[in-house]
């Protein structure tokens, strides 16, 4: 095959058909001090597209992160809570599956892509491993500098795509958690990459009124496309419905799957409508929404 493999077909059928169910993540221990769980558990979803999540006795909020593999690049989505690459060796890791994928897909001059859902802090933590990466394109998730990357400064309502070489990803500005916040579609996985905006946990709103409208353009933006799973970037709510494991936990034997749906997206929006314009909390089975102020 010589130094470039054959082009991978990203627009054939999706495969999907794995899904999530039975996955089991890691998710902490009575002891953090003697937690023997790897200190970044790898999932691979399939052979273009990996889940990985920290571990929890490494930093509590324990998020998820995602690597994708187009024909020209591959894109990193948040770079986890801990900056230490001693303690979190995140870019070792990254390094590890990219040079695994590429001994199995030959190409040269493969380029690495970091992205961010937004910039709060367990989710940019590890940038400064990827500094000096060669080939790498890092771009910071502050508002000013994401969305300048996204073209959101000049239209915040776009649908932007953003091309590994045939698997072009759909983004979408999404503020509401934090105001620089993007949500990611892969067609191929038919994955909905919704950072801390919507998963199944304390969905902390800082701006109601954006957060509602981020939610409606969700739903709209799902109702042509075929999304597999809805995923954030944490777990914090537990089998019992409605129940959350307290901030700061280090170990959720009970906690709940990461993926959502559609549905869900949809009750949130149903929600919003009846609450209205003043911010309120409301519990359901697998979300809460948090007023955060
Ligand atoms: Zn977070």
């Amino acid at each position: 095959m010589g130094g470039n493999g054959a082009s991978i077909d990203f627009a054939g059928t999706a495969p999907g058909v794995r899904g999530l169910d039975g996955v089991r993540w890691i998710h902490g221990s009575e002891s953090a001090k003697h937690n023997t769980d790897p200190d970044i558990q790898v999932h691979a979803y399939d052979e273009h597209t990996v889940i990985l999540r920290q571990n929890m006795a490494v930093n509590y909020e324990a998020p998820f992160l995602f690597l994708l593999f187009g024909n020209e690049r591959a894109v990193l989505i948040d770079t986890g809570a801990t900056a230490s690459a001693e303690y979190f060796p995140l870019r070792g890791t990254v390094d590890g599956l990219i040079d695994a994928w590429l001994e199995r897909h030959p190409r040269d001059g493969y380029e690495l892509l970091v992205l961010h859902t937004h910039a709060h802090g367990d989710h940019v933590a590890g940038d400064g491993q990827f500094a000096d990466r060669p080939g790498t394109r890092l771009v910071g998730a502050d508002k000013g500098t994401a969305w300048a990357f996204f073209g959101f400064d000049e239209d915040a309502d776009a649908v932007v795509r953003v091309d590994l070489g045939g698997r072009v990803l759909e983004c979408l500005a999404t503020p509401g958690h934090h105001e620089a916040a993007v949500t990611f579609f892969d067609p191929w996985s038919g994955f909905l990459l919704t950072g801390d905006t919507v998963y199944p946990g304390r969905l902390y709103i800082q701006d109601w009124a954006a957060f509602t409208r981020s939610i409606g353009r969700l739903v709209e933006f799902c109702e042509g496309r075929t999304v597999s799973h809805v995923l954030g970037c944490h777990i914090e709510m537990s089998s019992e419905p409605g129940l959350d494991y307290p901030i700061r936990w280090t170990h959720q034997p009970h906690e709940v799957p990461l993926q959502l749906t559609v549905d869900h997206l949809r009750e949130i929006r149903a929600a919003l409508d009846e609450i209205g314009e003043a911010p309120r909390r409301r519990v359901f089975p697998l979300f809460i929404l948090s007023p955060d102020t």
